[in-house]
């Protein structure tokens, strides 16, 4: 059986020179790849107790619904600016160049619900650092985050001291 790592294509200098971008596309297409790289996500989450799976966009989505799914859990969209329809919480974090702004509905979560974050990758940390300040403020408890790549050289795990951290295959 092949290892997840052999269904992540990498392409050196994208989107910068200098980057090695991981992409998933390879991983998605196929369709044992995709139902290892799932599965592999659903094993980080044994023994954990949760309430609810939230996922940011968009790659967060691929992965965070059909986990949610296979363990009969809601899930929640951490969305961009502006693309939810009803009363939101924002919180803005640093980009290399700018900012981006992320927004959950007020009442996607309920105060003391267990929440698990799913994104696809952590690079420096600052996307899912700022899905957790949204979760916290909606009074919900993170107890666990988990990405399918690490790129432990970015040290995101340093921003994310204090919780419970895990990933499918990291990258040094
Ligand atoms: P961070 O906020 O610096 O941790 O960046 C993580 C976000 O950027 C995730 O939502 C990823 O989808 C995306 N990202 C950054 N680098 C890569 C990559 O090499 N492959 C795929 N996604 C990436």
């Amino acid at each position: 059986m092949k290892k997840i790592e052999e269904y992540v294509r990498s392409i050196p200098d994208f989107p910068e020179p200098g980057i090695i971008f991981r992409d998933i596309t390879s991983v998605l297409q196929d369709a044992d790849g995709l139902q290892l790289a799932i599965d592999s996500m659903i094993k980080l989450l044994d023994g954990v107790d949760f309430d609810v799976v939230a996922g940011t966009e968009s790659r967060g989505f691929i992965f965070g619904v059909p986990i949610a799914y296979e363990m009969h859990k809601p899930f929640v969209p951490v969305r961009k600016k502006g693309k939810l329809p009803c009363e939101t919480i924002s919180q803005s974090y640093d980009l290399e160049y700018g900012q981006a702004t992320i927004e959950m509905h007020k009442d996607s979560i309920k105060p003391g619900q267990k929440v698990v974050l799913v994104d696809d990758l952590i690079a420096t940390g600052g996307t899912i650092e700022a899905a957790i300040k949204l979760v916290e403020q909606l009074g919900g408890e993170v107890v666990k985050v988990i990405f399918l790549m690490e790129l432990a050289g970015l040290k995101g795990r340093e921003r994310l001291k204090g919780y419970d951290v895990a990933s499918v295959i990291t990258y040094e």
